[in-house]
């Protein structure tokens, strides 16, 4: 592929934010990039940096506690780290979109779904309103949803039918790149296979970038074509998902992620969970920032940070085990 077909590039990027006297670095130095029609899953634990990173993709970082403090987020060629909020307006919807974790906390209650998928055709496309209309009946009969239920308000959807509204607003002005922030945690288990079923169908048929922030890696492997593995706001491994699911060589994080998993195969009566806590990313750890919870943990990975290691090609592990 065509250096120049990347649709969003990050390079460097570092994100802190500032509060009573703190400085908490959130996001610290991550890179990568993203072709149309890929998916890359984001993994980690909770405050491992994953919203924040889409967040600052979006430009809607808390505006007076967050900063990019360096780096470049380069989306179809040009940094929209230097966007103005007008170029960014542009953006955001039409170009980018994102759809939240919780289906009933991001739709108005008391619109119906045809008016909440029609405020972003109205703003972003020049239509008619016959041509807003068609285009509302069009992304919903996408989404699996008869267009006839425009009229109807969110009450009187399913949580799995909500979620695909939200996902019909998403999509509703073709982006080319869609985050995707934890989007079925909070559905049951056989509707999570019919929306991740239907994101990856919608993701071949539009050929959208999606990026899926999760914690869960079963839900990785069915859909992303490459992973990032997050903690304490950096990526400590990425390769795609062959080199995540059947290589032999892992950060021990990613280990530890994979042995946290139940296995239905084996009689156990505990999980096996990763001792300790996510750091405090206010008071992040010297060195490697995982040693304090790592069972490889040697006296150097106490005081340097690791490099990024690439022990196959693409597959990059930032630890001293790879020296
Ligand atoms: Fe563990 Fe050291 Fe590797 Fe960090 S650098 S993951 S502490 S072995």
């Amino acid at each position: 592929m065509n250096p120049e077909d990347k649709i969003i590039d990050v390079k460097n990027l570092w994100v802190k934010y500032f509060t009573d006297g703190q400085e908490i670095s959130a996001v610290n130095g991550i890179s990568f990039s993203l072709f149309a029609g890929k998916t890359l899953g984001i993994v980690g634990e909770t405050g491992a940096g994953k919203t924040t990173t889409a967040l600052s993709i979006m430009q809607l970082l808390p505006k007076v506690s967050g900063k990019i403090t360096d780096g470049e987020i380069l989306f179809n060629n040009k940094d929209i780290v230097k966007a103005s909020e007008a170029d960014m307006r542009v953006i955001r919807g039409a170009m980018i979109s994102m759809i939240f974790q919780d289906p009933m906390t991001s739709l108005n209650p008391v619109l119906t779904v045809g008016d909440q998928i029609s405020e972003a055709i109205k703003l972003h496309m020049k239509l008619d309103k016959a041509g807003v209309e068609a285009r509302v009946d069009e992304i919903l009969e996408l989404v699996g949803i008869p267009a006839l239920r425009k009229n109807e308000y969110p009450h009187q959807f399913s949580g799995g039918m909500k979620q695909r509204v939200v996902i019909a607003i998403a999509l509703a002005c073709d982006p080319m790149l869609l985050l995707a922030d934890e989007p079925t945690t909070a559905l049951d288990v056989t509707i999570q296979s019919q929306i991740l079923d239907m994101m990856d169908d919608l993701k071949k048929k539009l050929n959208t970038a999606i990026i899926l922030i999760t914690h869960d890696l079963g839900v990785v492997a069915e859909f992303c074509d490459y992973v990032a593995i997050m903690y304490a706001g950096e990526i400590v491994e990425m390769g795609t998902a062959e080199d995540i699911y059947e290589s032999e060589s892992h950060h021990p994080y990613t280990i530890g992620l994979f042995n946290s998993i139940p296995n239905l195969e084996v009689d156990t009566d505990r999980l096996n969970p990763i001792d300790g806590l996510m750091p405090d990313p206010a008071e992040l750890p010297a060195g490697c920032k995982f040693h304090p919870r790592c069972p490889d943990c040697m006296e150097i990975c106490k005081s340097e940070i690791p490099d990024e290691y690439e022990v196959s090609t693409g597959h990059k592990i930032k630890c001293h085990l790879f020296r």
